[in-house]
């Protein structure tokens, strides 16, 4: 069976909702390294992962024997109600990592569950529905978690079980905030917490929920420092941090484990998903055991840290830090953000390069303005698979294109995919 036929089944059975990359959808059906092959026998640079899911490589042999052990033990036998080693192993390696004092971990199953688990523990804890959520974010596809979800194309549902208020992200190019310099920035992005406290709130609020690094928003932030610039504001009222670390963790920034240590402080709670399992499904909340275990009832998790999953992650965060790929992928990533710059410098079409580590953006805008470019940017991204590199797309108007290659990447394939993504833009810009 052809893709084609493949493609047709799909659009027949599964919601018209669920977008798919491309003009013509890919299936991947091989991968090794940083390399994906498709269902034609066509090879490809992966510079996206997945969603940054694939955080050390395809068909890693070490990730791949964890795994197989477990499932020759012939148990895949799930439930948080019994003993599982590899989990509370991964659970002692993770709050350790976490930097969270008294640490406790929750596992769940997706970066929507973790973040739902987040909003649950600091609604409870705090005796309020009052979450305040920073605009252009994504926090993922639950009910709770696309309400304090600022981008509306995401936002599957208009209705909000949650009171919240929105935040500008302190982000350099658009809003209110754009064009001041970072320190300004800061001091603005403060006093509109102070001041959507004051007009938009009452009583206690619950939490403020944030990316170090808007992932799905396009790789946009603020200045380093902002966030603990909003924790002494948000200490004086005893709300809560949460970061959701779901892209930026585990190295990803290059220049910490976790996003939120830019900033110089630490968040009462910490969402994690995606490359931890490189592939398989493991994600989780990480708080103080005060916040984590103030829920009133028990609660448990039929699949979150299953025997399968959290072999691979314990696998997976061992062979990261063996491998030091934080170290990798600032040394990598310095590699290919330069030479983005200079792909890019005089181009009009670029309103810039920005992100840290192997999370790295381009956002393209009709000359001479920040107006996005959208049809530009799909342009480049369809060149970019012609010429066989995988990247993503994404921003709230859908004209940055994202990159977030596994954590191994090496030299010479960031400069090969840095070639391809070049002529790509070039020959986008002229057509
Ligand atoms: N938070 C962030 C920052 C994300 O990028 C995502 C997924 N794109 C999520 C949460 C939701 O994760 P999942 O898709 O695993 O539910």
């Amino acid at each position: 069976m052809t893709s084609d036929d493949l493609l047709a089944r799909h659009r027949a059975v599964l919601p018209s909702w669920m977008p798919l990359y491309y003009a013509e959808p890919l299936e991947l059906v091989a991968g090794s390294g940083r390399r994906v092959t498709d269902a034609a026998g066509r090879t490809y640079l992966d510079f996206f992962g997945g969603v940054l899911t694939t955080m050390v490589g395809h068909d890693i042999p070490e990730i791949r024997e964890a795994v197989e052990q477990q499932l020759r033990t012939g148990l895949v036998h799930t439930s948080t109600l019994y003993l599982i080693r590899q989990q509370v192993e991964l659970a002692e390696k993770i709050a350790r990592l976490s930097g969270i004092p008294d640490a406790r971990v929750f596992f769940t199953n997706s970066g929507t569950e973790a973040n739902e688990a987040a909003l649950l523990v600091a609604t409870n804890h705090r005796r309020s529905h009052q979450i305040l959520a920073v605009r252009n974010s994504y926090h993922g596809r639950s009910y709770a978690t696309m309400g304090v979800t600022g981008n509306r194309g995401w936002s599957a549902s208009a209705l909000n079980p949650l009171q919240v208020a929105w935040l500008h992200s302190g982000e350099r190019l658009r809003g209110l905030l754009a064009r001041l310099d970072a320190a300004d920035r800061v001091d603005a992005a403060v006093e509109d917490l102070r001041e959507v406290l004051a007009t938009q709130t009452a009583g206690d609020v619950a939490c403020l929920i944030a990316e170090p690094v808007q992932g799905v928003g396009g790789f946009v932030h603020g200045p380093d420092g902002l966030f603990a610039a909003w924790k002494k504001v948000l200490d004086e009222h005893g709300i809560l941090l949460i970061s959701d670390e779901v892209q930026t963790g585990w190295g990803r920034t290059g220049e910490h484990f976790w996003g939120y240590q830019a900033h110089g402080v630490t968040p009462d709670l910490l969402t994690f998903a995606k490359g931890i399992g490189n592939g398989f499904a493991l994600a989780g909340v990480v708080g103080r055991a005060e916040v984590l275990e103030s829920v009133p009832a028990i609660s448990f998790s039929t699949f979150g840290g299953n025997p399968v999953s959290t072999a691979a992650g314990n696998a997976v965060l061992d062979y990261l830090l063996d491998h030091d790929l934080q170290g990798n992928a600032a040394r990598v990533g310095a590699i290919l953000g330069d030479g983005l710059r200079a792909a890019v410098a005089g181009l009009d079409e670029v309103a810039e390069v920005r992100g840290k580590g192997l999370m790295l953006a381009v956002e393209f805008v009709h000359p001479g303005t920040v107006e996005p470019d959208a049809a530009l940017t799909t342009r480049v991204f369809e060149a970019c698979r012609a010429g066989g590199l995988l990247v993503g797309k994404g921003g709230l108007y859908g004209n940055v294109i994202r990159m977030g290659p596994p954590l191994t990447l090496t030299e010479d394939e960031a400069r090969e995919g840095l070639a391809i993504m070049a002529d790509a833009i070039r020959a986008s810009i002229e057509a």
